[in-house]
């Protein structure tokens, strides 16, 4: 190697994987590509793939896998792989530095786990994998003496604006609260009423970020407070109730840490990934990220209010997943990201969500979380119960006319 850092990028074609991208293509003397790995977009992983030269693409399923290889043919110097194995092998290789977790959902557990016990450095976007099994990625983080760092924007500025401590983990040394923002997404201001109608579209257009579709629903739901939430507490070793949820419409404070003399430290910036995942790949150096610098007096006005928990119950939900402790907190994942695909296909009502997950919730059991084999089991229950849940809400809205 010539002393670039080389890196994996999973979720290459999505949302954060496209940003990764854009700020490694900024310092091409500081970082390589390694491996890119997706879901089934051929024909953006194609076009990556022309333009990185990785050595290896992963794509999850087999026939996109096998397009690939196809497109790229023989002359190619990046190798297809497929599935988990393929992941697997591109997160633990020698030559591998850093790994970008970015695919979405459940699905990224297995890859980010496997990073963070092979002892890389884990740029960790996919919050749920620690949602859904925060102690064993802590525990893996720890044994393996991996480095994490947090690429979630409340958590990248949590993590800034928190004490160093000598082993360069983040300390609590002197913190009272965590202060984490939330920008109220789409339909803060919307009323019940309006929420029982809203549709896929409507929830998926962000008034600050541009973001891929289950996240911008997360967002409009608040259940993306109550992951963040979760995975707040795992990250930074918190007890929920040090963690308080503030809505901030304009999404330019990205969270704050208040201190036991009175000091509140923000970090601030305009909503764009870049900015968190510069600070993921470059520390503890800042790089470059292409972001544009915030103009604080075009900005003009920073507003605070309290979260309406009665129109947003997920962030209840989120909660009391938390004090259930164990595998509840994979259990309300996991109905969460049925109930949000439910929704995105028009089966069920955005305020249908909750009603999911709380139904989920209170029926299957909750386990100590001590092997993966145990979280995944939760995570496969949950789905049955939610799926059960949406069938039972869907036949109920087509005879009050709602689907
Ligand atoms: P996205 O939908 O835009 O992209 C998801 C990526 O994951 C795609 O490349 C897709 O091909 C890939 N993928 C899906 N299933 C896969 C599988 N089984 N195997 C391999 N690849 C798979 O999503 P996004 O908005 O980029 O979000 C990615 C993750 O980052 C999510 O966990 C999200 O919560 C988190 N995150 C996103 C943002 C943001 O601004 N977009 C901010 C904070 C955190
Ligand atoms: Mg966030």
């Amino acid at each position: 190697m010539n002393g670039r850092r080389m890196v994996s990028v999973l979720g290459s074609t999505g949302s954060i994987g496209i940003s990764t991208l854009d700020v490694i293509e900024r310092h091409p003397d500081r970082f390589g590509v390694y491996a890119l790995a997706a879901n089934s977009s051929v024909e953006l992983m194609y076009a990556q793939c022309e333009a990185w030269q990785p050595r290896f693409a992963v794509m999850a399923e087999a026939a996109a896998a096998e397009q690939l290889h196809a497109r790229l043919g023989a002359g190619s110097p990046t190798e297809v792989l497929q599935g988990e194995a393929g992941l697997a092998r591109v997160v633990t290789a020698p030559e591998v530095d850093a790994v970008m977790a970015a695919i979405v959902g459940a699905a990224g557990l297995p890859s980010t786990l496997a990073a963070a016990r092979a002892g890389k450095t884990v740029l960790l976007a996919n919050k749920e994998s620690l949602v859904m099994g925060g102690q064993l990625l802590m525990a893996a983080v720890r044994d393996a003496g991996a480095q994490l760092l947090p690429i979630d924007s409340e958590h990248n500025a949590i993590f800034q604006c928190l004490p160093v401590s000598d082993t360069a983990r983040p300390s609590l040394a002197g913190v009272s609260k965590v202060l984490l923002t939330a920008s109220g997404g789409p339909f803060r201001q919307w009323t019940q009423a309006q929420m029982e109608a809203a549709t896929p579209d409507q929830a998926c257009a962000h008034p600050n970020w541009s973001m891929g579709r289950k996240i911008s629903v997360d967002s409009a739901s608040l259940m993306n407070k109550g992951l963040e939430l979760i995975e707040a507490c795992w990250l930074f070793d918190l007890p929920q109730e040090a963690i308080e949820v503030v809505v901030h419409p304009q999404s330019i404070i990205h969270s704050m840490v208040q201190y036991l003399d009175g000091s509140v430290l923000a970090q601030m910036g305009n909503p764009d990934m870049r900015t968190p995942i510069a600070y993921g790949l470059g520390w503890p150096q800042r790089l470059q990220a292409g972001v544009a610098p915030l103009d604080l007096i075009a900005t003009a006005r920073l507003d605070f209010e309290p979260p309406d928990e009665g129109r947003f119950p997920c962030l209840r939900l989120a909660r009391e997943a938390v004090a259930a402790g164990g595998t509840a907190m994979a259990v309300c994942n996991a109905a969460n990201e049925v109930a949000v695909a439910a929704f995105l296909e028009g089966r069920i009502a955005f305020t249908g969500i909750p009603r999911v997950i709380e139904f989920t919730l209170e029926r299957v059991p909750v386990l100590e979380p001590c092997a993966l084999s145990v979280v995944e089991s939760a995570d496969t229950q949950a789905r049955q119960v939610a799926a059960q849940c949406i069938a039972t809400l869907a036949t109920k809205d087509r005879k009050t006319g709602l689907a």
